[in-house]
Order: structure tokens, then sequence, then C-alpha cells
């Protein structure tokens, strides 16, 4: 089997049906352009879910606004700061501040004055991932100091997608996405894997649309399905075989060369204490250990099985360290920018 690009939506159908037999040059292949492309610095991302308030009922989403049974939180810009100020010395050159979506003004003009106070007192690049908003909010933030938005598009079938989310469709998600780049925000998307009503073509098609929307960061995971959610009881359509999780990883590092991809936290749900090191060995090259204060972690359940929830933000960022010690990687230096992937939101967008 050779691995050499562009590669067609065909040649990701082909490449997604690796036999397990050949599965580890299929990992070597992908590792190998991870290493010529991106190096062996693993760039960490310290992710802060500050808030689980949500106004949309995504039905796979484990705190979706008709869960009852999550107490809601929203933490304070000083408790945030708190750690915000301590990530420089875990090498982390990264904030990402995840949360809940709401429609809330009050809200925008609040998380444009944190970004404002972490620009301000530290030299960490600042992600923000809270949803779909406007675009003269997105805009705001950005002259903010915002250097980047983490939004994925979840599968680019759409009517699975409408089916997902009653108060969002692909292509407000597209457009958001467009405006983001159009504001010169460094956009990071991705999907999750294996959906039940996926098919094998949504899969291929999805890691297509990454390389048409020019990410500069594009994170990916299994869905998992909640307890307290209407997918209670769907499987996986990988139950039977999760290493197609990794397949999926590594074909989508061969059509993404040149995109920050991240061992997303979902991997280590499926193997305990393993998955993200094996993405980081099958394309992958950031990390994202979670920042969140203890008190509210089990607050934050998107899906069942998460990681670390009994830990505190300081002992996620030695772990960190520890594992890519073991794996033989370095750590990041700086704020790890995009490598360099400007051009145009291209393709399919808005009119897709
Ligand atoms: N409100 C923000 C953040 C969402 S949470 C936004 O919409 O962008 C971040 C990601 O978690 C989602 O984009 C989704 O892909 C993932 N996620 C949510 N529920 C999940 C589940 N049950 N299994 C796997 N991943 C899930």
């Amino acid at each position: 089997m050779t691995f050499t690009g562009p590669y067609s939506l065909d040649a990701a159908r082909q490449l997604l049906r690796t036999p397990s037999d050949s599965r580890g040059e299929l990992y070597a292949a992908a590792d190998a352009l991870r290493a010529a492309r991106m190096g062996a610095e693993v760039h960490i991302r310290g992710i802060i879910e500050y808030s689980n308030i949500c106004a949309n009922d995504c039905l796979y989403c484990g705190i979706r606004r008709s869960n009852a049974n999550v107490r809601r939180y929203r933490l304070d810009a000083d408790e945030i700061m708190d750690v915000v100020r301590r990530m420089p010395s875990w090498q982390q050159g990264t904030v990402v501040l995840q949360s809940g979506e709401t429609t809330s003004p009050e809200h925008d003009a609040w998380l444009g004055e944190l970004v404002r106070r972490i620009k301000a007192e530290t030299r960490l690049a600042v992600t923000l991932s809270v949803g779909n908003r406007p675009r003269d909010v997105y805009a705001f933030w950005r002259d903010c100091g915002m250097d980047r938005y983490l939004l994925r598009f979840e599968c680019s079938d759409r009517a699975l997608f409408e089916r997902l989310h009653p108060d969002c469709t692909l292509d407000a998600r597209l457009q958001c996405l467009r405006w983001l780049r159009e504001l010169e925000v460094q956009v990071g998307s991705g999907f999750m894997i294996g959906l039940p009503g996926e098919s094998d073509d949504t899969l291929a098609d999805n890691i297509l649309l990454c390389r048409e929307l020019a990410l500069d960061m594009i994170g990916i995971g299994p869905f998992i399905p909640h307890p307290d959610t209407p997918m209670d009881g769907q499987r996986n359509r990988f139950h039977d075989d999760p290493e197609m999780f990794f397949v999926a990883l590594a074909v989508l590092r061969l059509f993404n060369p040149r995109a920050h991809i991240p061992a997303t936290t979902a991997f280590d749900a499926v193997f305990p204490g393993t998955g993200r090191d094996l993405a980081l060995q099958r394309g992958a090259n950031v990390f994202m250990p979670n920042n969140t204060p203890g008190r509210v972690r089990r607050d934050y359940l998107l899906y069942p099985g998460k990681p670390c929830v009994d830990e505190e933000s300081g002992q996620c960022a030695a772990c960190v360290l520890a594992r890519l010690g073991a794996i033989g990687r370095r750590v990041g230096s700086g704020p790890g920018h995009s490598v360099g992937l400007r051009s145009p939101l291209a393709g399919r967008g808005v009119s897709r």
C-alpha cells in the first residue's frame, strides 16, 4: 500500500477500509507525515470548561438543555484567572475556554473582557469554543485578543446533522466558520466518529470537508452515548471495532498534513490511560489537558467515562508532561499557532 496524496473521496473510502493486519502501516504513514510536517513537538493547550449552562438541546450531549440532572455552573473571572496565571509554569502556551451555548449579550461582553484580561496579564494564545454566534460577536472577541476559535461541524451529512441538532443547521455552522476565517481568526473544527446513522461515506466526507475548509486545527473523537440523553443505549457504530477511531485519525492526518490535530479526551474514555498517547503516535500533535477546577469537573460530563474528573488542574498539567516523556515527544514552545494555512475558506462553504 502506498500513501501519497493528494487524495480523493474514493481514496478516503478505501483507506478507511484498511484491514486490521495493515493498520500498522497506515498508522506509521500518518505518524511519519506528522513528524515531517509538524515535528516532534506536542503543543499543550489547557482547557477550562468555564460553564455548562446551555440553551441548545443537541441529542448526544450530556449538558444539553433538557438534561435536568445537571447542576449548572459558571465560574467567575477571578477563579478562571487563578488557573490561567499558572499555565505558563505548566508549559502551556494556549488557554482554551469552552462552555455550553448562550445567546446572552451580557455573557458575550463578559467573555470579551476576560479575553482582554488574559492577553494583558499573560502571553498565552486564547482559543474560544462557545458555539454559534453572530459575526459581530466574533469580531468583538477578535478585537479583545481572541486568537482562535473551535467549532466542530460534527457531521457533514446535512440530514443527520439536523436530526442531532434541533437548534442549528449545518449551513449556519459552516457560515460561522466562514466568518471566523474572514475575521482572520485561526479556525478549528472537526467531527464525531461513529455516530449512529453515519455511513462510511459520511465519515470519508467528513475528512474531505476538513480539507476543503483548510482548517488550522481539527479535533475529532469517538461519539460516546450518554445515559441522560435521547441517545442512551445507541451504540457507536464502531463499538465492535474501536480501532476504527485511530484509522479515522490516521486518514485525517494523511489528508491534512499541516493542521494541528489534538489527541482528544474522548480517545481516553474509550481506551483508558492510553488513548491519547496512541493518538499522538497515529497522527495527532496536540494535547489538551483539563484545567477545569476539580469542584465542577463532574458537572461538565459531555459523555460518560470522561477521564480525570476527580483531579485538579495542576495534576493534569503534570500528568501530560510525564505522558509525553514516556513516548519520547517534546513539549512545544510558544503558542503553537497555525503553521500557515491562511487560504480563504474554500469549497462548499454555506452553499453546500
Ligand atoms: N458548545 C460548544 C462546545 C461543545 S462541547 C460548541 O458547540 O462548540 C465540545 C465537543 O464535545 C462537541 O463539539 C462534540 O463534538 C463533543 N461531544 C459532545 N457530546 C459528545 C458525546 N456524547 N460523545 C462524544 N463527543 C461529544
